[in-house]
């Protein structure tokens, strides 16, 4: 049976490249756009052709379910309308607006299925915004994709699984690793442990890193608060300053990358009008990936940070609900892994609540000692002391009307990484919980368009 349905796809990562493969398995031959150059989306990321390292070099113990799907999705071929390279920058009920290579386009849909992933979540710290300075995944994405470390020594700060692979990643790459300091204190990963222990491979997976760094002489250390990057004469990243317990300590770097776990990109779910879970700064979504608003579905990163195997059986979920909705038949194997998607998710889910408490943000108290001359917003270089004049003056609590304000979060990254510190600034200065607090809206265009850009 052939539908003359219009579904697209946007994200051409696990849970995007998925979904197009359980679609095509039923005959359906959907749009799949992505920003990137090649699929994979992150976990799965694909340097460029000209590279020549192998699947084990690049990907470790993934290698093997990256070359896997890596295949199935270039065997998809024509089946699919697959557009690397190209940018939903704004969306409005049933249609995208793109730009890709040959210019911007408007994209009719009648099914959409938004695979966006995640990005870091980043916090300030004093001097964060020197040269030299990197989130967790810019210093894997330079790693992975062109096999380049940012500096040696170079330290790593932050808190959750990222901070951990990423830094273990760059001691086997033969970097000169200066330290991990994890914000989180040791013992909250021993309340973490029963939900970690739903996935036993993945966390000793992790709890080897950990030792691989520790053998090697990495200096580790839990419960730190990083203070301040200090800076040389060039204003270069040229240490850290970090307190631990009453002691106060200095390491030299040369490059710092840090980040607490990461934030899903709902922008797109956001301008399409998706309503989040209340409470939970999430889009809102049945147990199969369908959302409240008809024809919109979402997997992956992009609706809950459940990592690269939820995200691949968030994929099949949605397509398969949308294979529901379209009323396709379904051979009694999709329909038994369909059950199956659906109770492993489930614990998936179960193991990202232990990460979550094993490793949370900063605490309150952190924005509390911030110096006011800290930059929280760097696109906009907005200071902490203009958010709080803005805040104080205006008895404003709102993020979003701060933005309006200060211009924080209206630059490159349009509030992705200083979002979740204006929230919790807000939230520390009212003692309010950070869901409490209004999101960060979402504004067209959502990434920089270039001023050539043309209509096609
Ligand atoms: C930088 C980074 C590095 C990571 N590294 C690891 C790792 O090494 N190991 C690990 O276990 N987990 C890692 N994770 C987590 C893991 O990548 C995710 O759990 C998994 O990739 C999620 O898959 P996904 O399909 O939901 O999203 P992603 O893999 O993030 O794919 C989303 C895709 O959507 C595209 N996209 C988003 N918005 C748009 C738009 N508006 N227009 C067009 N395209 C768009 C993106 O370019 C991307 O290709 C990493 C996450 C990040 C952010």
């Amino acid at each position: 049976m052939v539908s003359d349905e219009k579904i697209v796809i946007v994200g051409a990562g696990p849970s995007g490249m998925e979904a197009a493969l359980t679609l095509v398995k039923s005959g359906l031959h959907p749009i799949v756009i992505d920003a990137g150059a090649r699929s994979g989306g992150q976990i799965y990321r694909r340097p460029p052709d000209t590279h020549r390292r192998s699947y084990t070099e690049i990907y470790g113990a993934d290698a093997a379910k990256a070359r896997h799907l890596h295949g199935a999705f270039d065997a998809l071929g024509k089946t699919i309308d697959y557009r690397p390279n190209t940018r939903v920058w704004a969306a409005y009920e049933g249609a995208l607006f793109l730009d890709g290579p040959s210019g911007r386009e408007t994209l009719v849909y009648d099914k959409l299925i938004l695979c966006t992933g995640a990005t870091d979540r980043v916090f300030p710290i004093p001097g964060w915004e020197a040269p030299g300075c990197y989130s967790l995944a810019g210093a894997q994405i330079a790693l992975k994709s062109q096999a380049l470390a940012l500096g040696g020594p170079i330290g790593f700060v932050g808190a959750g699984p990222l901070l951990w692979l990423v830094a273990w990643q760059h001691l086997w790459a033969g970097a000169q690793v200066a330290g991990v300091w994890c914000t989180a204190p040791l013992k909250n990963l021993a309340f973490a442990l029963p939900w970690l222990a739903l996935r036993p491979r993945l966390a000793l997976r992790g709890a080897k890193q950990v030792v691989a760094l520790w053998r090697a002489g990495v200096p580790i250390q839990f419960g730190a608060r990083p203070r301040a990057v200090s800076v040389d004469g060039d204003g270069q990243v040229a240490g850290l300053q970090y307190s631990h317990g009453q002691e106060t300590s200095e390491i030299p770097l040369q490059a710092l990358a840090l980040g607490w776990h990461l934030r899903s990109e709902t922008q797109l779910s956001h301008l399409l009008g998706v309503p989040s879970v209340p409470r939970q700064h999430r889009p809102m979504i049945d147990g199969t990936g369908r959302s409240p608003v008809n024809g919109i579905y979402l997997a992956g990163d992009g609706v809950e940070i459940l990592g690269a195997d939820a995200a691949r059986t968030g994929g099949r979920m949605a397509a398969t609900a949308l294979l529901n909705d379209l009323s396709r038949a379904q051979t009694v194997m999709a329909k038994m892994k369909s059950v199956l998607d659906r109770i492993n998710h489930v614990r998936m889910r179960a193991f990202a609540k232990g990460l979550a408490r094993a490793f949370p943000p900063p605490d309150y108290e952190h924005y509390r000692t911030l110096p006011e001359t800290t930059v929280l917003c760097r696109c906009e270089n907005v200071s902490l002391s203009a958010v709080r004049v803005a805040s104080e003056n205006w008895d404003c609590q709102d993020i979003n009307r701060i933005k309006a304000l200060t211009r924080a979060g209206m630059g490159r990254c349009q509030g992705r990484y200083c979002g979740a510190t204006l929230t919790a600034i807000v939230a520390s200065e009212t003692g309010r919980a950070g869901s409490t607090i209004p999101e960060h809206r979402a504004q067209a265009p959502i990434y920089p368009l270039p001023i050539v850009a043309k209509d096609r």
